[in-house]
């Protein structure tokens, strides 16, 4: 398959929207990370975003709309909570996962009888919504197992020859993906944050709880509530280990274990002070241009053919914990304390 990249213009948006009624797969920007998106009400056209992906069908998708009335029949219901939660949030950053109407295709729910809804609010994901009058199933626009990908090239990297059409919209502004929160029953779950910050969620201490949990690795037998927690995600070529102590320690840590092939993944300032090649993923303590950059660094070790990275450990609260949620899958939740 050839696999066109376009700059988004008029044009290249009715190409997308007419791709997408006819039940193929296009790929484009968000505010979090670039999608695969497909007709969530196709079961046939969501089958092919798990094959381009490589994705195992247990892990469910979420439907992207671009505006409450388009829940009809998507879920089967509007808990109250969720109400209040799209106020204050949508358009934005965060999946709520609701009952599932009955005309999400259960290819899209993995067969679960719930949905993951979220109303995005990049520009061209509401042109494409509504040019095609399609509530689109999308995952990020990786292979699976790799980082998402934040800007157009990256996604070609992907998934040359797997679609047939990638928008050019640019970098991505989060660069992590959407905070996931069930509502569904009595207490909200928060499955995965996103940039949110703490205090946003403190009223409602259950949710805070919850928080922490998502960062621990799964226990053996224990079963994943969201399904995408079980795999380890995000992961670059080389072996990545967190390092979580001072800066001093962490470059003296390094220096005792350089060698070919080994990188140091940092903050911004700190790459001329370590023994070996250095990357900084954005500025220490600052969550929201770690998570930017987070992605991006990732693959770019790749490409540099970093072979055994060392990272600095982010914080674990604000926006930080996005970040530190993501590095840590990266490094298969290899931590080590300096
Ligand atoms: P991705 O599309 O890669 O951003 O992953 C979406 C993630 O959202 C999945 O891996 C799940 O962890 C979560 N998710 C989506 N739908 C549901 C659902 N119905 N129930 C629980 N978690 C969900
Ligand atoms: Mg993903």
């Amino acid at each position: 398959m050839n696999t066109q990249v376009l700059p988004v213009n008029e044009e290249s948006i009715v190409l997308a929207a007419k791709l997408l009624q006819q039940g193929e797969l296009v790929a484009l920007p968000t505010e979090t990370v670039y999608g695969i998106a497909a007709d969530a009400r196709n079961g046939e056209a969501v089958k092919k975003i798990f094959e381009a992906k490589g994705r195992p069908q247990d892990n469910p998708l979420i439907v992207h709309i671009c505006g409450m009335e388009m829940l009809h029949g998507i879920v089967s219901e509007v808990p109250e909570r969720a109400k209040k939660l799209a106020a204050a949030f949508w358009p934005g950053p965060l999946t709520m996962v609701m009952p599932r109407g009955p005309e999400v295709s259960e290819v899209t729910c993995a067969g679960l009888d719930t949905v993951g809804v979220r109303m995005p609010s990049h520009p061209v994901v509401q042109a494409v919504i509504k040019a095609s009058g399609v509530a689109f199933a999308a995952p990020s626009a990786n292979l699976s197992g790799k980082p998402s990908p934040t800007n157009a090239q990256d996604v070609f990297t992907d998934m040359d020859g797997r679609l047939p059409l990638i928008l050019d919209g640019g970098e991505c502004d989060v660069g992590v993906e959407s905070t996931v929160i069930s509502v569904v029953g009595e207490k909200p779950t928060l499955f995965r944050p996103c940039r949110y910050k703490l205090p946003d969620w403190r009223d409602d201490e259950a949710v805070y709880k919850k928080l922490f949990a998502i960062l621990e690795k799964l226990k053996d037998g224990e079963v994943a509530r969201s399904p995408g927690m079980k795999y380890k995600h995000y992961a670059p070529k080389a072996d990545v280990t967190i390092l979580k102590g001072s800066f001093d320690a962490y470059r003296d840590y390094i220096a005792a274990h350089a060698g070919d092939g080994v990188w140091a993944l940092c903050f911004d300032g700190e790459e001329a002070q370590l023994p070996v090649p250095a990357i900084s993923y954005g500025k220490e303590g600052d969550g929201i241009s770690e998570a930017h950059n987070l992605f991006t660094v990732l693959r770019e070790l790749d490409r540099k053919g970093a072979k055994t990275v060392y990272a600095r450990c982010p914080l674990s609260d604000g926006v930080s914990m996005a970040v530190y949620n993501r590095l840590i899958r990266a490094a298969a939740f290899r931590v080590v304390e300096v």
